[in-house]
């Protein structure tokens, strides 16, 4: 019998904006992820530049927090078999031209950095910002 497993999933601001939450919501419990927590926050730019910071050395890194932080994001904990994979193919590729289609980022993304959704890449990595959101 497998485990359940937790990952960190964010719906960006230019998705909040465009009132795209509940059908992305939608998206994933009908993919089998269960949404554990919700909340709905506007971050700090010193905030989005801890949450990204395996990025810093990125030259997208400071547009990046700008955006993050440009607007109210809501952040969940998804729950189910296999979370931290399932969600990403259910994202779909970083940039919006690259993901496949019935993915959230094929049918919402407007470009790469407005990509709609942020997704933990492995378990570890999950359990550290479903703690940067969710702890206290
Ligand atoms: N990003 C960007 N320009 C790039 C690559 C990434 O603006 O050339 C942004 C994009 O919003 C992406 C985020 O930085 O979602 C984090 O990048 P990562 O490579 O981790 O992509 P993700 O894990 O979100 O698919
Ligand atoms: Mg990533």
């Amino acid at each position: 019998m497998s485990e359940a497993e937790q990952t960190l999933s964010i719906i960006k601001p230019d998705a909040v904006e465009r009132n795209l939450t509940e059908k992305i919501k939608d998206i994933f419990t009908q993919n089998n992820l269960k949404i554990k927590d919700s909340k709905k926050i506007h971050i700090t730019k010193d905030e989005a530049a801890e949450f990204y910071k395996v990025h810093q050395a990125k030259p997208f890194y400071n547009e990046l927090c700008s955006y993050l932080s440009s607007g109210p994001i809501v952040a969940m904990i998804l729950e189910g078999k296999d979370a931290v994979i399932l969600n990403r193919k259910i994202m779909g590729a970083t940039d919006p031209k690259n993901a496949e289609d019935n993915t959230i980022r094929k049918l919402f993304g407007i470009s790469i950095d407005k990509n709609s959704v942020h997704g933990s890449d492995s378990a570890e990595n999950a359990k550290k910002e479903i703690d940067f959101f969710f702890k206290n």
